[in-house]
């Protein structure tokens, strides 16, 4: 009787949308504009609208976007850039890349989002400010320390308020990684408004691989800004570092958007808020489902927080049993992640530890994340909420006798 509940869904939604995007892939090959070009200016506008910010500019992917974002606000070989370890390994990659050095502040452990009093620990008891130029410095390692770069963790955007203002008081430049984010709002107190996710920072990297809320046929991305200045460097960056063929003013990337995928993308950005409210709705629905488990956390979503639900973590400390579990009733799970990146073999022996990551390791034992896409029906919720009760049920203390 139990119906298979796959972890994402990326066939409907592309099946409804077959007609339009085969047109426009026969429409490309009758124009061979195929990099750049009206489609990418297009979708380029209508995305910088979506999120409230004067530009966004299309790019290969989340990860170039991270890396580009870096690069166009100017932070330097050498320097350290702050970051939190629980997260997907592309946005130390790009700190890395960059020439950089990641540093880690830990996470909070209800919103899984970087904590703003580990952010102010870590400023002001590892780092001191140089006198003559006023920049902060990395006690441990003598590195400037240039940037900050919040996640906004499973589509809930991070405490944007508390981290600006200690960027601004320790002269950091603040980037979100957006790339889990699209449409996420916050409540900004400072300024006194709702502000989209990517509108928060002096650049925003957005991600459009296929299963994130807004994703392509294949590999893109975007830098969001309200910069001009970031925003032309960025568009030379991606290409090459030339602002007229042939003629570069330094040296750049290969980092472009193709047409086709722009093309997409605007096909699909007109259902993101459709899709992003269905995704609340089921986040809702869930929440009434499993309220009531013991042993379950449920996602917290902070009051000024409009999270858009990319994913739907709950957390076990029997998380592998309970994946087995549902497994077992064809129902897939997905972790986001498993390990944090101070752990993670590539950082091997690499990373100064700054004080405890203890509430990323512990996320990390214990997270799942739950089915969750626009095409969810209730039907396969009450589905998913029955095979956790039935697992919580298995697992019951039994009472101890007296
Ligand atoms: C997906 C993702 C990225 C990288 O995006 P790509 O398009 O895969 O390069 C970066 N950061 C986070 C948090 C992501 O989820």
């Amino acid at each position: 009787m139990n119906q298979h509940i796959p972890f994402l869904d990326l066939v409907t939604p592309h099946r409804e949308l077959e007609e339009e995007i085969v047109a426009l892939v026969r429409d490309a090959l009758r124009h061979a504009r195929f990099i750049g070009g009206p489609m990418v200016e297009e979708f380029e506008k209508e995305f910088a609208a979506f999120c409230g910010t004067k530009h966004a500019v299309g790019v290969g992917s989340g990860t170039d976007a991270l890396r580009f974002a870096l690069l166009a606000a100017d932070i330097r070989p050498g320097d350290g850039v702050i970051t939190v370890p629980y997260t997907f390994i592309a946005t130390t990659e790009a700190i890395s890349q960059a020439g950089a050095e990641p540093l880690f502040v830990d996470i909070d452990s209800r919103t899984y989002n970087m904590n703003p009093e580990r952010l102010r620990a870590f400023l002001l008891e590892q780092c001191a400010t140089d006198r003559a130029t006023g920049r902060t410095i990395h006690r441990a390692t003598g590195r400037p320390v240039t940037a900050v770069i919040p996640v906004h963790i499973y589509g809930q955007p991070a405490e944007m308020d508390a981290i600006r203002e200690l960027a601004e008081q320790h002269r950091l430049t603040v980037i979100e990684d957006a790339c889990q984010a699209h449409g996420a709002e916050y409540y900004s107190r400072r300024d006194g408004r709702w502000q989209k996710a990517g509108s928060m920072s002096a650049a925003a990297a957005f991600s459009f691989y296929p299963g994130k809320n807004l994703g392509a046929c294949g590999e893109a991305g975007a830098v969001t800004t309200n910069s001009d200045e970031i925003a032309s460097r960025i568009r030379m960056i991606r290409d090459h570092g030339q602002a007229q063929k042939y003629y570069h003013d330094r040296e750049g990337y290969n980092g472009r958007l193709d047409a086709i995928q722009a093309g997409i993308l605007s096909l699909k950005l007109k259902k993101l808020t459709a899709g992003n409210r269905q995704r609340r709705d089921a986040a809702r629905r869930y929440h009434e489902l499993l309220r009531d488990v013991p042993e379950i956390v449920l996602p917290y979503e902070p009051e000024g927080c409009h999270s858009v639900y990319h994913l739907y973590v709950i957390r076990s400390r029997e998380r592998a049993a309970l994946q087995d579990f549902l497994s077992a009733r064809q129902i897939g799970t997905g972790m986001h992640y498993p390990l944090p990146l101070h752990l993670q073999k590539a950082y091997a022996g690499r990373m100064d530890m700054n004080g405890s990551l203890a509430a990323s390791e512990s996320a990390s034992a214990e997270i799942l994340s739950l089915p969750m896409y626009p095409g969810l029906t209730a039907g396969q919720q009450e589905q998913v909420a029955a095979g956790i009760r039935a697992f919580a049920a298995s697992r019951a203390v039994q009472p101890v006798a007296s």
